[in-house]
């Protein structure tokens, strides 16, 4: 069993979080030195918590009420703002062991040897919907983990999904727009969403996975999770690999039928994340076995698709899944807003070992995570204690900013190179080089295969009664986006294979459109 008990002391800054502990009945407690007396935030014991200071006993009231102030105008800015995506969330902490050997890969301290543990925390999430929306919608799931390494925290922010919906982060934006409301109505969308899809064939094989059984996993433990991107991992000799991520469920998979999640969604909207804090809480502890795929940059040369297209898989024939660890949650969150609304992924945490691939979206988000962050959190974020990497000691020559917490580095330089005691460079932390095509430009990769592994999806993973549910799931969403959105997606779907677009169009047929967007058509469709 990972002892905790190890990690508690943030000594990076000197400080102390709440102690947690498992109390008998499998609930968490915190054990927080309170103090005997109520005080104001300023620490100040108060003598009156029910009773407002007002002149005279009918009022009105004075400024000089301090405890009423100083709880009202904290309550006022109780709200941080919300993920613009994953804001509906639950998660856990436990740890990562590794089982076997990947050294001849890479040379992160996380993957050291066999038996080795590494606290871990996750986040599991639906992506479209707000912070108080139902957890049994058909999305994909976000599943983030971040490694609490003795090398620096390293993030991998994935989904229950190994690819995504576009490979290109200039769409981005855009995309997750047409996900959610329709600025006029405030509604969502179906135009919006189908119009979307339908103009970017890239994202069949995602909305394929979407409408399959997997759209709707029965909570957050029988799902697999996956980094998605192509990553780099690098040996002790420097020499890299690319990689992808793969956690499987040691629970099963289970999905939900879809006249189940709807019920849920109105009776029991918080499904999911009341079925991982319940279990874990019961000390069923869900886990996941830990693999990776590994492509040589001769390989990758010679693959037949790009092998940094975030719409595409490896094929497991190809690239068989190496075995790696497992995954466990053992652990509930002691305050929800604490641990888990602060808890911030992000894809450029990477220690020494693992590097970014050339993958497109891989390369916007590790721009476009630490900067939301910035934003949402705050400049030093970093120094939360649920996301500072606590298992190392953080020298450099950052200083000040909002919230700034802790000593600040104190009275250490703080410019570089400088002539005092300081933190040095290592040079044998240095990235790897690597060769990039020097044509600078905007490359349109709309058209790179859209079809070839949605086919084989369609094809060879699913069988008969699977298609037929496929079809009849999006059928039942697609038709509230007007027709000639339908005609298109149907055509899309007809370059995949016959029998998918026919299938999906013989359902629409005699369909009304529910919804029709306020939008005013430009195009002459
Ligand atoms: P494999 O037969 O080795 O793998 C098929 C994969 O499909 C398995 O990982 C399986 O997951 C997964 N799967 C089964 N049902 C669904 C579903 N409804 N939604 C999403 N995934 C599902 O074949 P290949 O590796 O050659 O891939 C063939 C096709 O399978 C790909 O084109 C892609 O569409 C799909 N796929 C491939 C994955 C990969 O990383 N290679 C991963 C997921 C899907 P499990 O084994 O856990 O049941």
């Amino acid at each position: 069993m990972f002892d905790h008990s190890k990690y508690k002391t943030l000594d990076l800054y000197n400080v102390r979080i709440v102690p947690i502990s498992h109390i008998p009945n499998g609930t968490i407690e915190s054990r927080a030195q309170r103090p005997d007396n109520l005080t104001t935030g300023a620490g100040h014991p108060i003598g009156d918590k029910l009773n407002i200071m007002t002149a005279g006993p009918r009022g009105p009231l004075l400024v000089q009420d301090t405890p009423f102030i100083d709880e009202m105008a904290h309550f006022d800015r109780e709200r941080i703002p919300e993920r613009v995506v994953h804001a509906k969330g639950g998660g856990a902490f436990g740890y990562f062991e590794v089982t076997h050997d990947i050294s001849r890969y890479c040379k992160a301290k996380v993957f050291e040897h066999v038996g080795k543990t590494t606290p871990i925390a996750i986040r599991f999430s639906t992506v479209a919907g707000e912070k108080g929306s139902a957890d049994t919608v058909r999305d994909p799931r976000g599943f983030a983990v971040k490694f609490y390494t003795d090398e620096g925290n390293w993030d991998l922010t994935g989904n229950n999904t190994p690819i995504f919906f576009i490979r290109d982060a200039m769409l981005f934006p855009s995309f997750v727009h047409s996900q959610k409301r329709n600025p006029q109505t405030h509604l969502k969308d179906p135009d919006m969403v189908w119009d979307f899809w339908s103009l970017r064939s890239e994202c069949m094989h995602q909305v394929s996975f979407l409408f399959s059984d997997r759209g709707l996993p029965d909570g957050f433990r029988h799902m697999n999770g996956y980094g998605s991107h192509t990553f780099k991992l690098v040996n002790a000799e420097r020499q890299p690999v690319y990689c992808k991520f793969h956690y499987k469920t040691n629970q099963g998979i289970k999905n939900m039928k879809p006249e189940d999640a709807e019920r849920l969604a109105s009776t029991d909207p918080d499904y999911a994340i009341r079925d991982l804090y319940t279990s874990i809480a019961n000390g069923k502890f869900p886990s996941w076995s830990f693999y990776i795929q590994v492509m040589t940059f001769d390989q990758a040369e010679k693959f037949q698709w790009n092998p940094f297209d975030l719409t595409k898989v490896w094929s497991h024939k190809e690239y068989p899944l190496i075995p790696v660890g497992r995954l466990v949650l053992n652990r509930n969150p002691a305050n929800y807003f604490a641990e888990i609304e602060q808890l911030a992924f992000d894809p450029s945490n990477m220690p020494p070992g693992i590097e970014p691939s050339p993958d497109k979206m891989l390369q916007g988000r590790l721009f476009s995570y630490p900067d939301t962050h910035r934003h949402r959190l705050g400049t030093n974020y970093l120094q939360l204690p649920v996301n500072c990497p606590f298992r190392t000691r953080v020298a450099n020559y950052q200083r000040d900013g909002p919230m700034c917490m802790f000593d600040n580095q104190a009275g250490t330089p703080n410019y570089f190179p400088n002539s005092f005691s300081a933190p040095e460079t290592q040079r044998q932390h240095m990235e790897t080089r690597f060769t990039v095509s020097p044509d600078v430009g905007r490359y349109n990769s709309a058209d790179d295969d859209n079809v070839t592994q949605v086919r084989t999806f369609f094809t060879e993973v699913l069988n008969e009664e699977e298609r037929q549910r496929l079809c009849q799931n999006m059928a039942g969403a697609l038709k509230g986006a007007q027709v000639f959105i339908q005609k298109r997606w149907v055509q899309n779907l007809m370059a995949v294979h016959a029998d998918y677009g026919n299938g999906v169009q013989a359902l629409l047929n005699n369909t009304e459109p529910t919804n029709v967007s306020p939008f005013i058509l430009v195009h002459g469709h």
